[in-house]
């Protein structure tokens, strides 16, 4: 698949590299089509499985999400619960004391700031503006910014983690484990606004299943035919038979 001719806007140089990151996401997105299935969330939503999110996995956060829409009619009766007893709520997220202390107070912060438990005003702001009030919230780091930015504000953000320095660094798009923001840089060059939110799904559940930190499964991956580090390793098990 060619994206709408992005590349050619790149510096020559980054031009190898951005197509090996198309060839990756077309890959990605082929191999696991149940992971490509993004979800369009409000941009308060998102924030809040965001926050639901850090430190645990994507389905125990779900469930935790779930039941907190199960349980308050919308969010504006959740700011006014009790830290405690949404902790109950969201038991099994981990950090459930943690982070419901840190919704609460974020919703009562949107609260106070617009006189509503609302974030859809952010659609007509700036990126840097974006970034501004979000980073001026408890425990909304960078990386939870870019995924709201990305998967709810239609804008084109990676949201870097270790495991993905980690796949880039195996891969061959950057030469060690330091180089996160040039991966990040590399990325958001390469992979178009539309195809974005697929790209970080699927990676990320390739990153968890299958580029592993412990025992990579190159032999299945379906990225091995031109992985530096899985095609290495295939090359020396070929030697040595
Ligand atoms: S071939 Fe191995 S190291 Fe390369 S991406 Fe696949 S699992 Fe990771």
């Amino acid at each position: 698949m060619a994206y709408n001719g992005l590349m050619d806007k790149l510096p020559s140089e980054n031009k190898k590299l951005a197509e090996q990151v198309n060839w990756i996401a077309d890959r990605l997105a082929e191999s696991y089509p149940d992971e490509a299935l993004t979800l369009v969330r409000s941009v308060l939503d998102e924030l809040i499985f965001n926050v639901l999110v850090q430190g645990s996995s994507k389905e125990r956060a779900l469930a935790a999400f779930n039941a907190l829409k199960e349980e308050y009619h919308d969010w504006n009766e959740a700011r006014v619960t009790r830290p405690a007893s949404m902790a109950e709520i969201i038991k099994g997220v981990g950090l459930e004391s943690l982070k419901a202390a840190r919704l609460v107070k974020i919703l009562q912060g949107i609260f106070e700031d617009r006189s509503e438990v609302d974030l859809e005003f952010l659609q007509e702001m700036s990126v840097p503006a974006i970034r501004n009030y979000l980073g001026g919230m408890e425990g909304i780091g960078e990386s939870s910014i870019d995924t709201v930015l990305t998967f709810s504000l239609a804008k084109n953000f990676f949201p870097l983690n270790k495991a993905a320095v980690r796949f880039g660094q195996r891969f061959g798009l950057v030469p060690s484990l330091n180089d996160g923001r040039r991966l990040k840089g590399l990325l958001e060059d390469a992979v178009p606004q539309d195809k974005m939110p697929v790209f970080v799904l699927t990676l990320e559940y390739h990153n968890e299943n299958i580029c592993r930190s412990d025992k990579p499964k190159c032999k299945t991956c379906p990225l091995q035919p031109r992985c530096a580090f899985g095609g290495k390793k295939g090359r020396l098990s070929k030697e040595a038979e």
